[in-house]
């Protein structure tokens, strides 16, 4: 419990204002991801298309709730120290996922080599090791958890690089770019205002270009075979 408090008190306190703005601006796109994944359902052409609007659309959403859940906690019931640091671990279980689900898509519907292809499940096993690091070892060494983050998102960028089929690529380097930029404000908390929205907003338009993406060069391509057929 000692470490928990002491955890908790050296970290940046948002002002109310700061607050309200951490849940707006994630708590705003849980409807939109609950809406765009099941778009991406319904232009399932196969099995494989439905699994992958599934896992990413779960993945998407649960981002958004999980991180506007521990907002919400952080703001209105941060004497619960324990509940928080629940919360606070919750949300950083869901970046580890929501990566590999953001990834999903494009390995499970992408023709991959014979190596590159192990980065399906392999990046399940990734987010699963992320986890389990966070529950053990949760807000201790900050450096190797950014380093967890960075290796999630960048070893399964090689795979995708070596697709056959490259269109998308470019939106996927875009959406990433935001991502990496708003680590910037994540590290400003208290050096810039409202450094932890401009970090939310920084990941949902990363995650609103990766999804253009998908829907334009995963999903609408075999939806217009379809109607040509
Ligand atoms: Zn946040």
């Amino acid at each position: 419990m000692e470490t928990v408090t002491s955890l908790a008190a050296t970290r940046y306190q948002p002002t109310e204002y700061e607050h309200a703005a951490n849940c707006a601006t994630h708590g705003f796109w849980i409807l939109p991801s609950l809406v765009g994944g099941s778009v991406l359902y319904f232009l399932s052409v196969d099995q494989w298309h439905r699994v992958a609007a599934w896992l990413y659309g779960m993945g998407l959403t649960g981002l958004f709730v999980t991180s506007t859940l521990f907002h919400t906690a952080a703001w209105k019931i941060s004497h619960l120290r324990k509940v928080e640091q629940r919360f606070h671990m919750c949300d950083r279980m869901a970046i580890y996922f929501f990566i590999a689900a953001s990834y999903s898509p494009w390995l499970m519907l992408r023709e991959l080599g014979p190596w590159a292809c192990h980065m399906r499940w392999l990046i399940w096993v990734m987010a699963c090791g992320g986890s389990t690091y966070v529950f053990f070892f949760h807000e201790r060494y900050k450096l190797v958890e950014l380093l967890g983050y960075v290796a999630m998102g960048a070893v399964p960028a090689l795979v995708i690089l070596s697709m056959v089929d490259r269109a998308g690529v470019c939106e996927l380097a875009t959406g990433g770019v935001f991502y990496v930029v708003g680590v910037v404000f994540f590290k400003s908390d208290g050096l810039v205002p409202f450094a932890h929205a401009i970090w939310h907003l920084f990941v949902a338009i990363g995650a609103g270009i990766h999804y253009y993406a998908i829907w334009r060069y995963l999903y609408l391509p075999g939806v217009i075979k379809v109607q040509l057929n």
